[in-house]
């Protein structure tokens, strides 16, 4: 028996943007392609002629773009098995229809077609993730009064139904593992036995848990951002998002949470998902977000907060990259999204933000001289600008002339900052340079 390579499809309606239960599921079918080294096909259901739009459809495009998802068929990026968008399909479901109508297997009435549910027949299936379900046929669709509801497959303007199309197109596409969210489970018996009505070999299912939001209820609109595009927004990376994503209804054999790309295309097991609804924790997303700035080289990590300083009224375009980068080095990590970062690190790009936080109103004319006279030695006479030989410096001079560090360093930070916490003092002082500390004492009136 030779194993054939997944070809997985990501399969959703343009009837809105990328939600983040759709990220989801188009990730972990990117994932087993990726890891497989199969197929990742991405097709639009847009049978609902009223609600699908092509801008829709763009912006599905573009948010699995922004994720990083890439895929090898698509609307875009024809292969063998196009076209790629369901209504240029109409062909396929009007021959496959055709065949069960003349197989006695669907009849016509009031100008749509039916499939004939059968009766007391048991389907099964072996999902990958839920395990063996099975059900009666006269369960599988059922009017509210508990009889048989025989499924409509072509309506009566000429549309297939979902249940039916997604069946042909699976099928003239050789998809042969369908990835998908377990609201469809539901759906995967009806779909069964049109399979089986004309001959055809089911593909392999898996489904994926439930997400619920952190008030263990199903996620919907309530919880916040929808769009991936609100995440950018809301200060969250691409790589964050991916990982976060990646972790509800997932998680390497080691525990291991925080991976890269490449990491996780390498762990991923359809068989390690599990089905325990996965809650969206905001806590956990600022984490993992966080973890990946981390880890991102920082002229990488430039490119995302630019935007956000910009968008802050700085000017980051008057500064070299080199500097900028280093700035971001020097925060060290803080900040748990781009937007934090680019906030917390805003006194690197100017001494106007400083002044509007902090007016050294606290500084009394007792304190001012010792201050005066120790910042202006230590921007004098301080050979080199680093934070090594400023910490050198400054214990040396505290000890000679009974101050602390705490005395001397606190009212620095303001001045260099306007803020009570930052990274260490003197790295602050050293990505600013000598210069424009002492243009930010001066105008404190805190240089001797
Ligand atoms: N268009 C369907 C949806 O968006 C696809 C479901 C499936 O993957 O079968 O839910």
């Amino acid at each position: 028996m030779t194993i054939e390579k997944p070809r997985v499809r990501f399969a959703p309606s343009p009837t809105g943007t990328l939600h983040i239960g759709g990220a989801h599921t188009a990730l972990f079918n990117w994932l087993w392609a990726r890891h497989t080294g199969g197929t990742f096909v991405l097709r639009i259901e847009d049978t609902d002629r009223e609600r699908s739009t092509k801008e829709f459809e763009q912006s599905i495009l573009d948010g699995m773009r922004w994720m990083g998802l890439d895929w090898d068929e698509g609307p875009d990026k024809e292969g063998s098995y196009g076209p790629y968008r369901q209504s240029g399909r109409m062909e396929n479901y009007k021959k496959y229809a055709d065949q069960l109508l003349a197989s006695g297997l669907a009849y016509e009435q009031d100008g749509a077609v039916f499939f004939k549910v059968p009766e007391g027949k048991l389907i099964t299936f072996d999902d990958a993730v839920y395990g063996h379900i099975e059900v009666m046929s006269e369960k599988a669709s059922v009017n509210q009064d508990g009889t048989i509801k025989d499924i409509v497959i072509i309506k009566k303007d000429g549309m297939p139904t979902y249940n039916y199309a997604v069946v042909i197109d699976d099928h003239t596409m050789d998809i042969n593992t369908v990835i998908r969210g377990e609201d469809h489970i539901i759906n995967t018996p009806k779909q069964i036995l049109i399979y089986q009505a004309l001959g055809l070999e089911p593909p392999t299912f898996a489904h994926l848990p439930m997400i619920l939001g952190k008030d263990k209820k199903k996620l919907s609109k309530r919880h916040g951002a929808t769009s991936v595009f609100d995440y950018n927004d809301m200060g969250y990376l691409p790589d964050g998002v991916f990982n976060f994503l990646a972790l509800l209804g997932w998680s390497p054999r080691s525990g291991q949470e925080i991976f890269s790309r490449e990491e996780a295309v390498e762990l991923f097991e359809l068989s390690s998902v599990t089905k325990k609804p996965a809650v969206l924790d905001m806590d956990k997303l600022n984490f993992v977000n966080q973890e990946q700035m981390k880890r991102m080289e920082p002229h990488k990590l430039l490119g995302v907060i630019r935007p956000f300083w910009t968008k802050m009224g700085l000017k980051p375009e008057t500064f070299s990259d080199d500097y900028l980068a280093s700035a971001l080095h020097t925060m060290g990590g803080r900040g748990q999204t781009t937007i934090e970062v680019a906030e917390y690190s805003d006194y690197f790009l100017s001494f106007d933000v400083v002044r509007e936080r902090y007016d050294a109103s606290e500084i009394t004319e007792e304190k001012r001289p010792l201050l005066k006279k120790f910042y202006g030695e230590l921007t004098e006479k301080c050979a080199e600008w680093t934070p090594e030989a400023m910490e050198i410096f400054t214990k040396e001079w505290i000890a000679a002339n009974e101050s602390s560090m705490k005395e001397v360093a606190l009212p620095l930070r303001w001045a260099l900052t306007g803020r009570k916490v930052s990274p260490g003092v003197f790295e602050v002082a050293a990505q600013l340079g000598r210069e424009e500390c002492k243009n930010r004492l001066n105008y404190y009136n805190l240089l001797g």
